[in-house]
């Protein structure tokens, strides 16, 4: 089958049928329902894209399995030129959408879940990296966008995922049968879920022996019986149905669709479990995960911030103050922040390597730096954009006082701003600032692929503190054999056993 485009992506969904509630209703036709429509369109610019020839380079990859052109989100990354085209792929996403495109998601599932079987079964001498080499060709062959389901409910954080009272916090197997699991379990705030054609789950933390039956990982079609999604809200969310301007970015909305997602008593045949029980490589998928999305951030947000910093210069233009030094300096903040990630998360590429699988992996510690500076920096380029775009993002009027013919006139010379502007153009760029900068966006960026707390903690257990600890020393002169040779050109211990053997008595103590 070939590549899917926007529009075929869009009725693939049709005959789908997952069961999906939202606002307390259960939706007939996700592809139909107004509140989705955004999302949708926005997972279908990867779509789209593909098969537009000034960006197939970036947009599409040679299947190492088929050998075919495929959609670069369905790819296993083949060599650091992938990884760093990967990066390039969501910059230009951002671009053309100013929103989140979901797809990143279960593109990282797929090459985390795809290191790690192969590693499983090296020491296991299991199977899964060939079932799941059959899984990836009908991905690839049916262009599907799975989702990547890691973050469990969790409960009380406290505690290990077998002591929860409630046995439903962490996604489980119930039950292992011949041909399969039955499973059990929630995962929380899923991107791009209800819109998915399948679903690729993975552990949300490392498990230990006691938790073995939740060292899981399967692949399952979105509409399987048993499977439950609730759509989450966004700030803002229900402007979208008050008409095409209020919305702020009407076609792709504030940022990507996320959704609860519950597994009651659900089948999973054995060829698709990735993972049952081997809690000993839970860690390695988690954080293989982790790092893949995390690099992605330096991508995707700085996208956004090029539609945003682009937003500003164009508000402070049509208002009359662009060459105003106090613009020109925020704007080369907000620049100077965009491309310092951009240029983390080339790092992250180039700085990648070679798993033992053949797959490429990016360079973790960079990867987390990356994702790092986005919790911090996002907020502060949104921050400068509210800045330049003035009070009035804060206090526009609604779509419906702009086409009253008692109010338009008046609301049209309030927001007019340099002759020749149209003063609706004002209106619709500063609402999509607003849009950008005062929405859901930002916790976004804080708390997807993890809180700062988790880049933390993986920047300390990377950062190599004792290599660093061992330069001080030796620069310092504590460190002796090194500090020795260095002076010397010798060997100390050789040095000091042949001047021992010469003055036999003495012992001898330089330093
Ligand atoms: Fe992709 Fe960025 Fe959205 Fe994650 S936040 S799914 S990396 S666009
Ligand atoms: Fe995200």
């Amino acid at each position: 089958m070939a590549m899917m485009n926007g529009k075929k992506y869009i009725e693939s969904l049709r005959s789908l049928h997952p069961e999906v509630y939202f606002f307390g209703q259960k939706i007939k036709s996700i592809v139909d329902e107004p509140m989705f429509q955004p999302h949708i369109h926005t997972a279908a610019m990867t779509y789209e894209l593909a098969h537009d020839p000034e960006h197939e380079e970036i947009m599409t990859a040679t299947s190492h399995l088929t050998g075919e052109r495929i959609n670069r989100f369905t790819h296993i990354h083949q060599s650091i030129d992938d990884l760093v085209k990967k990066v390039r792929m969501m910059r230009l996403l951002g671009q053309k959408t100013g929103t989140c495109f979901q797809r990143c998601v279960g593109l990282d599932g797929l090459n985390a879940v795809y290191v790690t079987t192969y590693d499983i079964d090296q020491k296991y001498g299991t199977d899964y990296h060939e079932r799941f080499k059959k899984y990836l060709l009908e991905v690839q062959k049916n262009d599907w966008m799975p989702s990547g389901a890691m973050t469990d409910a969790r409960g009380d954080r406290s505690l290990r995922p077998s002591k929860q009272t409630h046995p439903d916090a962490y996604l489980h197997i119930k039950e292992r049968l011949g041909d399969g699991i039955i499973v059990s379990g929630i995962k929380a705030h899923i991107t791009g879920a209800i819109n998915s054609h399948e679903i690729i789950t993975m552990p949300t933390r490392t498990m230990g022996e006691e938790d073995r039956d939740y060292a899981l990982s399967f692949a399952i079609p979105s509409n399987t019986k048993g499977v439950t999604f609730i759509f989450s809200r966004q700030t803002n969310d229900t402007r979208r149905l008050d008409g095409v301007l209020d919305g702020g970015n009407p076609k792709y909305g504030i940022v990507g669709g996320e959704a609860i997602i519950i597994f009651k008593d659900v089948f999973v045949p054995w060829e698709r479990v990735f993972m049952a029980g081997e809690y000993d490589f839970t860690n390695e998928l988690v954080e293989t995960f982790a790092g893949y999305h995390r690099s992605n951030y330096g991508g995707c947000k700085v996208g956004l911030a090029d539609v945003v910093i682009g937003g500003s210069n164009w508000i402070a233009d049509a208002h009359g103050i662009n060459k105003a030094s106090h613009i020109v300096d925020k704007l080369t903040e907000m620049i100077a922040m965009a491309e310092t990630c951009w240029s983390c998360t080339l790092a992250c590429s180039y700085e990648g390597y070679r798993t033992p699988s053949g797959a490429y992996h990016i360079n973790p510690l960079l990867a987390n730096v990356t994702k790092l500076n986005i919790t911090r920096m996002v907020y502060e380029w949104m921050r400068l954009a509210q800045d330049i775009a003035g009070g009035k993002i804060i206090t526009l009027p609604s779509e419906k006082d702009l086409e009253s013919p008692e109010t338009m006139e008046i609301l049209t010379e309030c927001f007019a701003g340099k002759d020749g502007v149209p003063p609706m153009d004002i209106i619709k760029m500063l609402r999509l600032i607003e849009n950008m900068s005062v929405g859901a966006g930002l916790p976004e960026a804080m708390h997807g692929a993890g809180s700062p707390a988790a880049q933390k903690i993986m920047i300390a257990r990377r950062s190599g503190i004792d290599r660093k600890m061992e330069l001080a020393k030796t620069v310092a002169g504590i460190n002796r054999d090194k500090y020795f040779e260095s002076v010397t050109g010798k060997d100390e211990t050789a040095h000091w056993d042949k001047v021992k053997k010469k003055i036999k008595e003495k012992e001898v103590q330089i330093y």
